[in-house]
């Protein structure tokens, strides 16, 4: 598991071309606001306050990004699909958010965010599209597993792979409060950044 040694905010875009140009694997959180996407980094980082929690849902339109341990990137993407967003502001997410899966060469995981409580919808399904088509390994995080009994999350994922047409083994209950799931998102995001490492080595 990585150990948390050292993690800064680098800086907030939004527009591609202010995006920061590294070599550095990047690692992107997505999903609806008030998902948990501030509270789960914030859990996984092991820092309280590094993504402000419960800031006005759908407001900021940005990506904030990231380095940890001086070697990995981590893109914050703006939460989607709130419904009080007014219309302009909710019309420039998905450019953004498209153009960013498409175009960020340094992308090497994905993690799309469903509350364990709901189903995904719309943008959830589109993303998730988007993310397929430009072949972006992507992990399906569930958030606030806590809230429901085991009995009651077996059936959700059930539900909610259903919805999705993807395997249990793409999905991972997550808690920001118990902190379940920490080790296994760890592992997933030094896999995969190590990976492209090693890729990189070789040319
Ligand atoms: P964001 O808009 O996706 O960044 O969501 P936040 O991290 O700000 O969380 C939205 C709300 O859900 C806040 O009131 C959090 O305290 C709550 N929340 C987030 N994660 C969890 C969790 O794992 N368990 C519980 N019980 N509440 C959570």
């Amino acid at each position: 598991m990585i150990k948390i040694k050292d993690v800064y905010f680098l800086k907030s875009c939004g527009k591609i071309s202010e995006f920061p140009e590294y070599e550095y694997p990047e690692v992107a959180f997505l999903g609806r606001s008030n998902v948990g996407k501030s509270s789960l980094i914030n859990m996984l980082m092991n820092r309280k306050r590094l993504v402000k929690t419960g800031s006005s849902p759908g407001v900021t339109k940005t990506i904030n990004f990231f380095i940890l341990n001086g070697s990995i990137s981590i893109a914050d993407l703006p939460g989607f699909g709130y419904a009080n967003v007014r219309r302009g502001l909710k019309k420039s997410f998905m450019p953004l958010m498209s153009r960013y899966i498409a175009g960020r060469k340094n992308l090497v995981l994905a993690f799309l965010l469903i509350d364990i409580r709901r189903l995904p919808e719309r943008h959830e399904k589109e993303i998730l599209h988007l993310l397929g088509k430009n072949r972006i390994p992507t992990a399906i995080a569930l958030t606030k597993c806590d809230k429901l009994s085991r009995g009651k999350q077996a059936g959700r994922i059930k539900d909610i792979c259903g919805e999705l047409g993807v395997g249990q083994g793409a999905l991972f209950p997550t808690s920001a409060k118990t902190r379940s799931g920490r080790k296994e998102l760890l592992d997933l995001i030094a896999d995969y950044a190590g990976r492209r490492r090693e890729a990189l080595a070789r040319v």
